[in-house]
This record gives structure tokens, C-alpha cells and sequence, in this order.
């Protein structure tokens, strides 16, 4: 594609995708296709030939687009809010078009040091200590799981140099039984294996209990394990419970623990003085996470990781063969030793973008609108005889049920599924039943773009109508 081409289908683009956050509110928000349509309406195999490229635009009208659920829908109260702030969009299509790889500082220096800047823009507008150094992951997951690797070579004497992990005693990690899944898995696939991770018993609002913690920390020892490390989320995914992280940072320093802290939804909250209490103690963290990429608005995929200590994580993810090495080493931030791919897209772009297109007020502003509909909607829930909501709302999402007098056990399982099933089949809001204590709820996640207080209401009113028909 030559360059006039692509500024006139890049046009059309454009103007495609303002046309869609235009109308979306007139879409249905849960994709109602059934599986497999989509691929058996594409051809087996790619074209010999070139295609002009209305043709592509076309099956993306036919295909593609109803074939998507609409995060960014006034009605879409699913998982968490992924929004894409269109200012940000414009940063993402720039690093696409610019085609920046950060293999290095010098294979692109403003890739490197916008990073650094937006990086810091961020911990400052969270509260956190000038101390903490950053980086843009791709996920939290990954995040994560760079974390528990920096914390299984802290605790084992940096054993990767020498006899790898069979070389150590049995080496243990701490979370909650409500840290989300990503945890899990980050804890395995950095070798400490499932009979190492410990799910630590949780309180009534879903928090660790610090001292069902400090048992279980020293039962380990008594049996010859080593506890290394400790992961604490501040807003799990399931209920928004939030560990109370001071405690445990004490916790975690008397027994030379790495303390982890995911906050990859939650942490968005922290650009609001008012919430920073959530996270109270969080300068003790070894680490920390969160996206960006959910609630604040930057286009998928942005997640910040923050650590104490930048020359421990750059020993345990470094490498420096002689073809990467170039001007400025030494002198400069090398990323590529901040994590494990080495090529980095310019993500910083869409961040940057963000910022200064939105400015911090007017984020600031919606994320507030966002908690005040979800205390809204709790007081609601709450009033209504046979609702309730079953844990505390600290940001924006609720977890709620419906327990019509008589309804129990399975019965009210199939209840609640059925209700949510219904809304989400209606296309008219979109809501994620979830498990909480092993029975069936329903969580309404509030603040996607442009969720304003009567999507709010609409919801209610659909929920009552759907569920106590
Ligand atoms: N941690 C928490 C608390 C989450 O809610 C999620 C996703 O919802 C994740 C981690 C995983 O995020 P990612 O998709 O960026 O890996």
C-alpha cells in the first residue's frame, strides 16, 4: 500500500470508527452470534491476489463488527471497564504507523525517554514515593509474572546463576483465594509449583487476614520451606476486596518476603486523593502493578510496573549480547532488561496522548462520576427488599442478588444465571455472573466511557424487570 493509498483508506478508517463510538449505543452489547459463524462466513485461505480495499471494509460491516461485544457501550457493565479513550486510540495508531521498535535507546531514544517521562507522570499522580522506578509491561499478567521471578531469585540467592530452583529448598508464595487467576499462574510458570502457593484465609469484606498470614508463614518454616514471597491485591477482580497492605508489608519484611501488590484495575482509582487510603503502606511494596489500560481509559494493552529496586530486576531480566549493545549504554534506561520481550512497542504514545489530550482533571472527574453511580446503585440494591449486595463497593463495581423468598441452594443458582443470561441475551446491557463463597452473583462493573447515571438507572430497571418476573 502506497502512501496516498493509505491516507485515503486511512481516512475511511477514521471516519469508520467515529461513526461506530457515534452510534454504539444502538447496537446490541453482547455479540449474538453463535460460535463458529464467523469463521465458516471467511475463506479457508488468505487471497493469491490483492483485494481492493472496500472489499475488507465491507466484511467488516457484515462480520467483524457484529461479531464484537462492546466494551465501550453506555450499557456495558461486564468484567471491568477496558476503555479506549479515542485520544489515546490516535497514540496507539501513531506508534503502529511510526513503527518504533525499542530493541534499544538507540534503535528509538524518544521510545525510551517518553516512557521514562509517562512513567513517571503516572507514579506521581498515584502518590507513589519518588523512590519507585517503572516500565510499560503488556498486562498485568506479565507483570506479574516478572515479579514473582525477581522474588524467587531474591529468595534463593539469585539461583538462575547457578543451579536454577532445584538447587534451593522448596520456596513458597502467599495470595489471597480471591487474587485473581493471573497470580496463580505467574506463581507456576516461574517454577514455584502448586504445592508451594499458599491461598491465605480471607475476612468478611474478602481481605487477607493478616495474621492467618503470619500462621501460615510460619508453619512453612517449622516444615523447612522457604516463604519468599507474598502477592496483595488491592481491588480483586471478583468482589473489589482490598488487602490491607500495611500489615502485610510488615508482615513481609520481617520474614524477608517479596511483597507484591496487584492493583490492576483498582490502581486507576489512585489518581483520586480519596482513594489512596486503599492502598495505605503501599511504599513498602517490592513491586506493584496496575493497567491503565482498564478504568483510566488508555487503549488495550498499557500496564505499569513499578519497583523499589530497578538494578535487581535489571540483574534477574538482563541480557547484553554484543548486537544490541550501541551508543549510550550505561548513560541510558535500557528497557529491554525491565522484562522478558525484547522488542517494545512506543506504548508510552497512547498514555502520553491521553494525558494531555484529556488533562488529569476531566480523568479524574469521570472516574469520580463512575463511584458516585455505583453508590447510587448499592443504595438502591440495598433498599430493595429481596436484593442484596453481598460486599462492600470501596470503587465501582457491585456484586449483587437477587433472593426471592423460598429460592436456595442450586435453585437460586439457576435463578441468578438465568435473570443475567436474559439481560445479556436482550443485547440491552451487558453483566458477568461469578461465583462468591460458591454460589452464583452478579457483577456489575460501572465506567466504561460513556456510562452516565441513566444507563445506571436503565440497568435497574432491567434487572428488576428481568429477575423478578
Ligand atoms: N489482576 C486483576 C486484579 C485483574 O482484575 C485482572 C484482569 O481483570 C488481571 C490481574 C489480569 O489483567 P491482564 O489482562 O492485564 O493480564
Amino acid at each position: 500500500m502506497s502512501p496516498e493509498e493509505f491516507r485515503r483508506h486511512g481516512h475511511e478508517l477514521i471516519d469508520r470508527i467515529a461513526d461506530y463510538r457515534a452510534g454504539i449505543a444502538q447496537r446490541p452489547v453482547m455479540a449474538q452470534v453463535a460460535p463458529g459463524s464467523i469463521k465458516a462466513a471467511l475463506p479457508g485461505q488468505a487471497p493469491a491476489q490483492p483485494e481492493p480495499f472496500e472489499n475488507i471494509l465491507r466484511d467488516l460491516d457484515a462480520l467483524i463488527l457484529p461479531g464484537l461485544s462492546h466494551f465501550n457501550h453506555p450499557a456495558f457493565f461486564g468484567f471491568f471497564p477496558a476503555n479506549s479513550e479515542l485520544s489515546s486510540v490516535l497514540g496507539d495508531y501513531l506508534s503502529t504507523g511510526l513503527g518504533a521498535l525499542g530493541l534499544s535507546w538507540q534503535a528509538a531514544p524518544a521510545l525510551t525517554e517518553l516512557e521514562e517521562v509517562v512513567v513517571d507522570w503516572m507514579r506521581q499522580l498515584v502518590g507513589l514515593p519518588d523512590t519507585f522506578r517503572g516500565v510499560i509491561q503488556d498486562t498485568a499478567s506479565t507483570s506479574s509474572l516478572v515479579a514473582l521471578i525477581c522474588a524467587r531469585e531474591q529468595a534463593s540467592g539469585f539461583s538462575q546463576g547457578g543451579g536454577g530452583l532445584a538447587a534451593s529448598l522448596p520456596l513458597v508464595v502467599y495470595g489471597s483465594a480471591e487474587a485473581h487467576s493471573s497470580i496463580d499462574k505467574a506463581a507456576l510458570l516461574a517454577g514455584f509449583g502448586r504445592d508451594n502457593l499458599r491461598h491465605v484465609e480471607t475476612d468478611a469484606a474478602y481481605a487477607i487476614r493478616p495474621e492467618a498470614l503470619e500462621a501460615a508463614i510460619r508453619a512453612d518454616l517449622a516444615a523447612g520451606r522457604r516463604p519468599a514471597a507474598l502477592v496483595a491485591s488491592v481491588g480483586t477482580t471478583g468482589v473489589t476486596a482490598i488487602d490491607p497492605i500495611r500489615p502485610l508489608a510488615d508482615i513481609a519484611r520481617a520474614h524477608g518476603l517479596w511483597l507484591h501488590v496487584d492493583a490492576a484495575m483498582a490502581g486507576s482509582a489512585m489518581i483520586l486523593p480519596e482513594c489512596r487510603a486503599l492502598w495505605d503502606g503501599i511504599e513498602g511494596a517490592d513491586s506493584l502493578v496496575f493497567n491503565p489500560h482498564k478504568w483510566l481509559g488508555v487503549a488495550f494493552d498499557c500496564s505499569l510496573y513499578y519497583v523499589r529496586d530497578p538494578q535487581h530486576l535489571q540483574r534477574v531480566m538482563g541480557a547484553n549480547p554484543s548486537y544490541l549493545r550501541g551508543a549510550g549504554e550505561g548513560e541510558v534506561t535500557t528497557y529491554r532488561d525491565w522484562g522478558i520481550p525484547l522488542g517494545r512497542r512506543f506504548r508510552a504514545l497512547k498514555l502520553w496522548c491521553l494525558l494531555r489530550a484529556e488533562g488529569v482533571e476531566a480523568l479524574q472527574a469521570r472516574l469520580r462520576r463512575d463511584i458516585a453511580n455505583a453508590r447510587w446503585l448499592a443504595q438502591q440494591v440495598s433498599r430493595t427488599p429481596g436484593w442484596r449486595v453481598l460486599a462492600p463497593v470501596p470503587l465501582q463495581t457491585l456484586c449483587i442478588r437477587h433472593e426471592p423468598p423460598g429460592l436456595s441452594g442450586e435453585a437460586l443458582d439457576r435463578h441468578t444465571l438465568e435473570w443475567a443470561g436474559r439481560i445479556n441475551a436482550s443485547g440491552r446491557a451487558y453483566v458477568t455472573p461469578a461465583l462468591l463463597d460458591g454460589r452464583w452473583m452478579v457483577r456489575v462493573s460501572i465506567g466504561a466511557l460513556p456510562t452516565e447515571r441513566a444507563d445506571v438507572e436503565a440497568l435497574w430497571a432491567l434487572a428488576r424487570r428481568e429477575a423478578e418476573r
